[in-house]
C-alpha cells in the first residue's frame, strides 16, 4: 500500500515487524508503525492523512493474534506523551499507562482500582476491551474517554456512549484512546495493598502468566450480564467445556492449549500467528461438534494472513 504520510514530531517506521509488540510473540509487519510525539501530533496526522488509509490504535498487544502477513495502512502506538497518570479526586491516565502501574498509584492514594493490577494491558486496551477481573470491570469506574477520531477531531466521551459490554465497545472504527477519567472508591492504602498482593498470588497459583499467552482465548459461552458481571443462571466456563472437548494440550507445532489453563492459547516456542489461529479454530469445532457450543474468540485477531507464494 502505498500512500503520502503528513510531517510528524514522533516516529514513523515503514514496514515494522509487530511480533515483538505483542504478548504472543507473533505476526507480520505494519506498513507504518506511528508512535506519535503528543496528542497534538495525533490531531495533526490524522487530520492531514488521507481518509482511505486504515487506521489501527494498538496497546501493548496482550489480547492480540497479529496475523502473519501483517496489518495494511497505520498501526498507532502510545509512548510516552501518554502515559502520565494524574491522582487527585479523580484518577486521570492516559492511554498509554500501564493498568498495573494505574492501580498501583491510585492505591498508594487511597483510591480503588486494584482489579487493574493483575491485567497486563494499557488503560487505552483496557477501555475498548471493557478489562475486568475479580468482579469489577472498567465499565464499573470509568466516568469518560478523550478520543480522537479517524479524522483528527478531538472528543470527550461518556462512559454511556461507549456502550461497554462484556469484553468490548462500541468505539469506531480507527477511533483513538488518548485518556481516561476513573471514579475511584476511597480505601485505606494498606487494605488495597494487601488485596493486590493477594490477587497477584492467585493468579500465579491458576494462570500461565509467564506464558507467551493473549490470556482468555475464548469467551465464556454464557453467564454474564451487560458489564460483565457474573450471571448465576448460567455456570459455562470456557475452559470447562474445552477440557470437555478433549483438547487441555492440544498441539498444533509450536501452539498449545495451555496445560494449567486450557482457555489460554499459547506460543510455546516457534508458533506462527497462523499455527494458534489454526489451533483456536480447531479447538472451535471440537467443542461444537462434541457438545454443540460455538465458542467465540476474546482474543482479537486482527491484520492479513501470511501470502501464499505458491499460488501467486
Ligand atoms: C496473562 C494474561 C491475563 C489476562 N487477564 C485478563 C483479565 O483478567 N481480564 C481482562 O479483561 N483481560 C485480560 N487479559 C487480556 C488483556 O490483557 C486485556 O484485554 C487488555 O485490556 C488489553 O490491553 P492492551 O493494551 O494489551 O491492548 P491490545 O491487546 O494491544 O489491543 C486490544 C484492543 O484494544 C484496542 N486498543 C488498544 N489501545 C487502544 C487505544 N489507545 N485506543 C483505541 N483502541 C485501543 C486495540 O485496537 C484492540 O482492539 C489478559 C491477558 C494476558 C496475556
Amino acid at each position: 500500500m502505498t500512500f503520502d504520510l503528513p510531517d510528524v514530531r514522533g516516529t514513523l517506521t515503514f514496514d515494522k515487524p509487530l511480533d515483538g509488540l505483542t504478548w504472543m510473540r507473533v505476526g507480520g509487519p505494519a506498513d507504518i508503525l506511528f508512535q506519535p510525539a503528543d496528542v497534538d501530533d495525533l490531531v495533526a496526522f490524522l487530520s492531514a492523512l488521507d481518509p482511505a488509509v486504515p487506521v489501527f490504535p494498538m496497546g501493548v498487544g496482550s489480547n492480540l493474534i497479529v496475523r502473519d502477513g501483517g496489518i495494511r495502512g497505520v498501526v498507532i502506538r502510545l509512548g510516552r506523551g501518554f502515559n502520565s497518570i494524574e491522582i487527585g479526586e479523580k484518577v486521570v491516565a492516559g492511554a498509554a499507562a500501564l493498568d498495573a502501574h494505574v492501580a498501583r498509584k491510585a492505591a498508594a492514594e487511597g483510591l480503588d482500582l486494584t482489579f487493574l493490577r493483575t491485567i497486563p494491558g494499557s488503560i487505552g486496551g483496557a477501555v475498548c476491551m471493557n478489562a475486568g477481573c475479580y468482579g469489577t470491570y472498567v465499565a464499573d469506574v470509568l466516568e469518560s474517554v478523550d478520543v480522537v477520531h479517524r479524522d483528527g477531531t478531538r472528543e470527550t466521551l461518556v462512559t454511556a456512549a461507549l456502550n461497554l459490554q462484556y469484553r468490548q465497545s462500541d468505539l469506531p472504527e480507527g477511533t483513538v484512546v488518548v485518556s481516561a477519567t476513573f471514579a475511584a472508591s476511597k480505601t485505606e492504602a494498606t487494605v488495597l495493598e494487601q488485596r493486590m498482593a493477594d490477587q497477584l498470588a492467585k493468579r500465579d497459583e491458576t494462570q500461565p502468566t509467564k506464558d507467551r499467552t493473549a490470556g482468555s482465548t475464548f469467551r465464556n459461552p454464557a453467564g454474564f450480564s451487560s458489564t460483565g458481571q457474573a450471571d448465576d443462571t448460567h455456570e459455562l466456563k470456557a475452559w470447562k467445556v474445552i477440557d470437555e472437548a478433549g483438547m487441555r494440550g492440544a498441539r498444533n507445532g509450536g501452539a498449545v492449549m495451555n496445560e494449567m489453563h486450557s482457555n489460554f492459547l499459547t506460543n510455546a516456542g516457534g508458533a506462527s500467528a497462523a499455527d494458534l489461529e489454526d489451533l483456536g479454530e480447531a479447538v472451535r469445532k471440537k467443542v461444537y461438534d462434541t457438545q454443540r457450543i460455538t465458542l467465540q474468540w476474546e482474543i482479537k485477531r486482527v491484520g492479513e494472513p501470511a501470502r501464499d507464494v505458491n499460488k501467486e
